[in-house]
C-alpha cells in the first residue's frame, strides 16, 4: 500500500469553523494510525475572500486542539510550499500541459457574453446553461477561433482563463470510501475555469496538483466538495495521473441540532453555543465570537465529542483519548447520514472529562481565577473545594461561579428557601449549633455532623427538617455540594460568623 499521506487544505477566509476541526481531525486519525503524514496545507489563491489573521488562527485552533501537523507553514517540509499563493508559477506549468494536450483551452469571453448565452440556451428551454461541450462552439474560445487570432489576443493584453473542456458522452466513476461508487455523466459537467483572468488558479487546479505533487493519499473532506470530485477525478485523467489518484472520503454534513439542514454559525449564536474552536474578532466587521476553548471546552472533550460526529466504534464506548481514537479509528466506520450537532452531548464530554481529572490539576484552573478576582487561596482549600465541586460542574470557571460562596459569605438568601425552611425549629436549632460549634476547639465536616445531631437531638428536632436552612444560611442557595464539607473548607470561624449574620437578618415567614 502506498504511503498514507493526507492533507487538510483549509481556506483563510474567516475563523476555523468547528466542522473544519472535525475535517482535520479524521485526516489526523487515518495519518496517526497508519503511521502516515499529516499536511496542512493553505488555500490561498482567492485573494477576494482572504482574511488577515485567518491562517494564524487556524494554525494555532489546530495546535490548542491537539492535532499536530507533520507538514504545513510552520513546519516546513520536503512538498512545500505549502501555501497556494506561493506556488503560482507551478499551477500555471500545469495549465500549459492541459492547454498542449488539448484538455483545456482559452476563453475571451466578456461578462455580457456570458449572460448573452444563458439567454440562447434559456430561449431554446433548455435547463442547462452552462459554458459545456453544448455551448462552447458558439463561444469567444480558442476552440472556435483560429491560432493566430488566439495569439494575438493574448498578445495585446485581452483578459482571458483558461476553461477544461469536459469530455463528451462519458461517465465518470468515482469509488468514495463512505458513500461507495459514485457517477456522473459528463454531459452534466461545465467547463470549469482553471486559471483566472488574474493569472491565479482556481480552488479545482491548484488542489488537484497540489494533492498529486504532495502524493496524497487519502482526501478527506466535506460532503461540500462531492460535487467537485467528479471533476477532479476528470482532471488526474487528463494529467495522466489516474493511476495516482487518491482515495476519496466525503464526510457527512454537520447538522443543526435542530430540525434539518447544515449547522451554521447563525444557528450557533441563536442557540448560544460557540461554533469556533478559539476566540475569533472578524476584521471586517469586528464582530466577537467565543471560542470553545475560552467557553471553557478542555481540548479533549472536544475531540472526543467530534470524533463522534459521523464516526462509532462500533461498542458502547464512548470516552476516547486522542491515543485511543487513533487505534479505533476507521474511514470504513463514519457513517453517511449528516449528524446532529448535540451541544449538550459536547458539554457531557466536558463533565466526564473535568470529573477525570486530579483535584490537583483542577485547583489550577481554580487558583488562577482567584487571581483574577484577587482572592488567594491555599492550594490544600482549592484542591478540597475541587473535590467537592467536580461531579457538579461543566465548565471549569463552574468551580468559582458555582462556588463563590467558599470565599464570600452571602450577600443574598434564596427567597424560596428561606420562606419554606427558616422556621421557629430552624432557629432554635441554628442557634443552639452556632454556640455549640463556637466552643468546638476542633472541627472538621465529621466533628461538624456529629454535632449538628447531638444538637437536634437535644431539641428533639429532625436533623433533615433543618438542613436547608443551615445551608442557605452558609451558602444563600438551596442546594450545593455536601454540607458537612462546606462547612470544613469554610472553617469554624466563618461557619459561627454566617449563622449568626442569618440569625440576626431572616426574617421568620408568618403565615
Ligand atoms: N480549500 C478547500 C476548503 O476550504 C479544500 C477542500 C478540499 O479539501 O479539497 O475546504
Amino acid at each position: 500500500m502506498k504511503d498514507v499521506r493526507v492533507r487538510f487544505a483549509p481556506s483563510p477566509t474567516g475563523a476555523l469553523h468547528i466542522g473544519g476541526v472535525r475535517t482535520a481531525l479524521y485526516n489526523f486519525l487515518l495519518a496517526r494510525q497508519q503511521g502516515g503524514t499529516m499536511i496542512l496545507r493553505i488555500e490561498d489563491t482567492d485573494q477576494n475572500r482572504y482574511v488577515p489573521g485567518a491562517e494564524e488562527y487556524i494554525m494555532d485552533s489546530l495546535a490548542w486542539a491537539g492535532i499536530q501537523i507533520d507538514e504545513g507553514v510552520r513546519e516546513g517540509g520536503p512538498f512545500g510550499p505549502y501555501r497556494q499563493s506561493e506556488r503560482k508559477e507551478i499551477y500555471s506549468q500545469y495549465a500549459q500541459q492541459l492547454l498542449q494536450s488539448g484538455h483545456a483551452y482559452y476563453a475571451f469571453d466578456t461578462e455580457a457574453d456570458l449572460e448573452a448565452m444563458r439567454e440562447r440556451q434559456k430561449a431554446t428551454g433548455s435547463d442547462q446553461q452552462q459554458y459545456s461541450s453544448a455551448t462552447r462552439m458558439t463561444m469567444r474560445n480558442s476552440l472556435t477561433l483560429s491560432a493566430e487570432e488566439t495569439r494575438k489576443l493574448i498578445e495585446t493584453g485581452h483578459p482571458y482563463v483558461i476553461r477544461f473542456k469536459i469530455p463528451e458522452n462519458e461517465t465518470v466513476v468515482l469509488h468514495d470510501l463512505i458513500r461507495g461508487e459514485v457517477s456522473v455523466q459528463t454531459a452534466q459537467l461545465d467547463d470549469k475555469v482553471l486559471m483566472k483572468s488574474d493569472g491565479m488558479p482556481t480552488y479545482h487546479l491548484a488542489n488537484v496538483v497540489d494533492d498529486y505533487l504532495m502524493k496524497i493519499s487519502h482526501v478527506i473532506r466535506g460532503e461540500e466538495w462531492l460535487p467537485s470530485a467528479p471533476l477532479h477525478v476528470l482532471l488526474y485523467k487528463a494529467f495522466g495521473w489516474g493511476k495516482d489518484m487518491p482515495q476519496f472520503a466525503h464526510l457527512p454534513l454537520l447538522l443543526k441540532p435542530d430540525g434539518n439542514g447544515k449547522l451554521s454559525k447563525r444557528d450557533a449564536d441563536r442557540m448560544g453555543f460557540p461554533i469556533f474552536p478559539l476566540n475569533w474578532t472578524d476584521p471586517n466587521t469586528k464582530e466577537q465570537s467565543t471560542g470553545y476553548r475560552e467557553a471553557g471546552y478542555l481540548p479533549e472533550a472536544l475531540i472526543n465529542f467530534l470524533a463522534f460526529l459521523g464516526w462509532n466504534p462500533g461498542t458502547e464506548q464512548e470516552i476516547f483519548s486522542m491515543n485511543e481514537l487513533i487505534q479505533a479509528f476507521s474511514v470504513e466506520r463514519i457513517g453517511k447520514a449528516g449528524a446532529k450537532f448535540d451541544i449538550q452531548k459536547a458539554q457531557w464530554y466536558n463533565q466526564q472529562y473535568l470529573r477525570a481529572k486530579s483535584n490537583t490539576e483542577l485547583a489550577t484552573h481554580l487558583v488562577d481565577h482567584l487571581k483574577k478576582e484577587n482572592i488567594t487561596c491555599s492550594q490544600d482549600k482549592a484542591e478540597k473545594i475541587c473535590d467537592v465541586m467536580k461531579e457538579r460542574i461543566t465548565f471549569p470557571q463552574d468551580l468559582w461561579e458555582q462556588g463563590k460562596f467558599f470565599f464570600n459569605a452571602p450577600a443574598s438568601f434564596d427567597d424560596g428557601v428561606v420562606s419554606k425552611k427558616w422556621n421557629d425549629d430552624a432557629v432554635k436549632v441554628l442557634t443552639t449549633y452556632r454556640d455549640a460549634v463556637e466552643k468546638l476547639s476542633t472541627f472538621d465536616a465529621a466533628i461538624a455532623k456529629e454535632t449538628l445531631e447531638q444538637v437536634t437531638a437535644s431539641l428533639q428536632i429532625g436533623t433533615g427538617k433543618i438542613l436547608q436552612a443551615l445551608r442557605v444560611a452558609l451558602s444563600g442557595m438551596g442546594g450545593g455540594p455536601d454540607l458537612m464539607m462546606i462547612m470544613e473548607i469554610i472553617g469554624k470561624e466563618e461557619v459561627v460568623s454566617r449563622l449568626t449574620f442569618a440569625l440576626n437578618n431572616l426574617k421568620i415567614k408568618v403565615g
